[in-house]
């Protein structure tokens, strides 16, 4: 089977891809640039026969796709997930916006009228497209997400709103025109949006420096090692999280799953409060004993009755099990502190 990959050098992009070519897949790599294409092909050295490349510079512009979704022998699988969710790099909320939907949509027309083989569209949707941000974090009974809920956020509050609710609105209205694409233009593939919480765990292959590690990483970098014992731990906001590798094989179990098709499925591991992590990070890490926030050391941060997101479907339909807090959170502490003493 030949699968063509969208932002295969990004945090996720790189794991799917190292775990498509793992089980024998040929992939097609979608970049921005020639320079992101060779850097691939050096993290990749034994598998130069079974990838080659498509340079997309802009994938809002009209046709951007249609010669990439083109290949003999062709694609019979389409994977999504470029998109912009650099905060740093964004300067104005269409810079999220724009990409995000216009991408999809011209990537559905490009496959729809030049690959006519194509059986499956995999979209890397977020659960930003499926909390409502302004619902109370705690609640009695205990609100639990599931893939029928969308997060109310409308195109004008994105356009006004703050960056963070524009990110989030470009995850909402990039799924929704997917889906629309498939009632509207009844194409002959099927569509199917995996939905994750915050993405975190160790990059494939560490960034460089600090500046260039990816969004959700850097977070727990700024706020967890890169801070002092005494800073307040970042409160608000639940910390439902999936570790990289495990979504990356759930994106390649959805192109091996029949039963995925037009499935909507939240590949969430679990909640982890922002004392645990401290915890974890402080009692695996010697080096962060003057540096992480402290807290208090073995509660659980969070409100009673803090909302959650089912992972039930994930389980259930693509076989999923999770790694351990501990296997994600602290081997990404390890990769951070290293990719530090290196910048
Ligand atoms: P990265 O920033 O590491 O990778 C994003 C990828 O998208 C890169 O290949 C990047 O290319 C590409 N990209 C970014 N902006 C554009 C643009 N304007 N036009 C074309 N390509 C672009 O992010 P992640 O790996 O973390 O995210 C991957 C996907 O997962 C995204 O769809 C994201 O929304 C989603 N997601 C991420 C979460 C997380 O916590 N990380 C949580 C939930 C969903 P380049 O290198 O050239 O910038």
């Amino acid at each position: 089977q030949r699968i063509l990959l969208t932002g295969a050098n990004g945090f996720l992009g790189t794991h799917i891809l190292a775990e498509l070519l793992k089980a024998g897949f040929s992939v097609r790599s979608v970049v921005r640039s020639q320079s992101k294409a060779d850097q691939l092909s050096r993290i990749f050295p034994t598998y130069a026969s079974k990838m080659d490349f498509g340079i997309v510079p802009d994938m809002t512009i009209p046709g951007a796709f249609n010669q990439v979704v083109q290949a003999n022998p062709p694609f019979t699988t389409v994977l999504h997930q470029a998109s912009p969710f650099f905060f740093a790099s964004i300067s104005k909320n269409e810079d999220f916006l724009l990409p995000a939907i216009e991408g999809t949509t011209n990537l559905l027309k490009a496959v729809k009228e030049h690959a006519p083989e194509v059986k499956r569209v995999i979209y890397t949707s977020s659960c930003a497209a499926v909390l409502n941000f302004e619902a109370p974090i705690g609640t009695n009974p205990q609100k639990v997400y599931t893939d029928s809920d969308w997060n109310p956020v409308t195109y004008t509050q994105a356009i006004e709103g703050n960056k963070a609710i524009a990110y989030r609105a470009s995850k909402k209205f990039a799924e929704l025109a997917g889906w629309n694409f498939i009632q509207e233009e009844k194409p002959n593939f099927d569509f199917v949006s995996i939905n994750p919480p915050m993405i975190y765990g160790p990059m494939h292959s560490p960034a460089a420096t600090v500046a260039e590690i990816n969004e959700s990483n850097v977070r727990i970098y700024n706020n967890f090692i890169n801070s002092t014992t005494d800073a307040e731990l970042p409160p608000g906001g639940v910390h439902m999280y999936v570790d990289v590798r495990d979504l990356a094989t759930a994106h390649v179990r959805a192109v091996t799953t029949k039963e995925a098709g037009s499935e909507r499925i939240i590949v969430s591991s679990k909640a982890i409060s922002s004392q645990e992590i401290s915890d974890l990070l402080r009692s695996n890490f010697p080096e962060l004993d003057k540096r992480t926030p402290v807290g208090k050391p073995g509660t659980i941060s969070l409100p009673e009755g803090a909302y959650t997101v089912s992972n039930e479907k994930a389980k259930r339909m693509l076989g999923l099990t999770f790694r351990s807090d501990e296997e994600c959170f602290v081997e990404l502490g390890k990769q951070l502190l290293e990719i530090e003493k290196g910048s």
